[in-house]
């Protein structure tokens, strides 16, 4: 009865897969695609002196179309399967066995209310219920609109993020923080923000993004 009950319900919420179009049941995306997408190697993508940024997969196919349609495309529940590939990367390090508390990457407020959301909040969401980590949402802010980071020179880069962040030291619980993205190609986002946080006598050693693209020039 509960079996006839769970496929009704299947069968009422049941969703195409978003990218292949067929039945994913009540997930969005297929089975089939989720495990074409290929968990990286389990080392640090990027090291910036002893600041580590791991990530989870390669910004191609159907990973690049699971980002894309969380940022750009208004589906949120796309943020599930994202976490559900960091999980599956993030869980073989030595380092996840440690507690952390997730600083999701945060966005311009303007920006954030055009988007209606934070893409990297709702991944941080899921991913916290699959590691059992809390999310600290108010301890980062964007205080300063930037550019996108791929449109620009290294040294622009670095100008474009003077002074980008604030930290509200206040909403700090002394945890160990972890950094959440959805991308990170050099880094400079991450360490920038990283380095906020040390101004403010903070340390942090890690940050975990879904992704990073294959070369600077395959962004898009
Ligand atoms: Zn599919």
């Amino acid at each position: 009865m509960i079996n006839f009950i769970k496929q009704l319900l299947d069968w009422i919420y049941r969703k195409k897969c978003y990218i292949c179009g067929k039945d994913a049941f009540s997930e969005p995306i297929c089975i089939n695609c989720l495990e074409e997408i290929e968990i990286n190697q389990y080392n640090y993508h990027k090291k910036i002196h002893s600041f580590e940024i791991y990530s989870a997969g390669i910004y191609t196919a159907n990973m690049r179309k699971i980002i894309k349609g969380l940022k750009y495309h208004r589906k949120k529940d796309l943020a599930k399967p994202i976490a559900s590939i960091m999980h599956s990367y993030w869980k073989n390090l030595n380092i996840s066995s440690e507690d952390f508390e997730i600083v999701p990457m945060p966005l311009y407020l303007k920006r954030e209310k055009e988007r209606g959301y934070n893409q990297t909040c709702l991944i941080a969401d899921e991913f916290s219920k699959l590691t059992g980590y809390t999310v600290n949402n108010k301890i980062a802010k964007r205080v300063k609109n930037t550019e996108p980071q791929y449109k620009l020179s290294k040294r622009e880069r670095i100008e474009n993020l003077k002074d980008a962040f604030k930290i509200v030291k206040t909403e700090y619980t002394g945890k160990k923080l972890l950094l959440l993205d959805d991308i990170s190609t050099t880094g400079t986002t991450l360490d920038e923000l990283k380095k906020t946080f040390e101004n403010e006598g903070i340390s942090v050693y890690y940050a975990l993004v879904a992704a990073n693209p294959v070369s600077e020039s395959s962004f898009h």
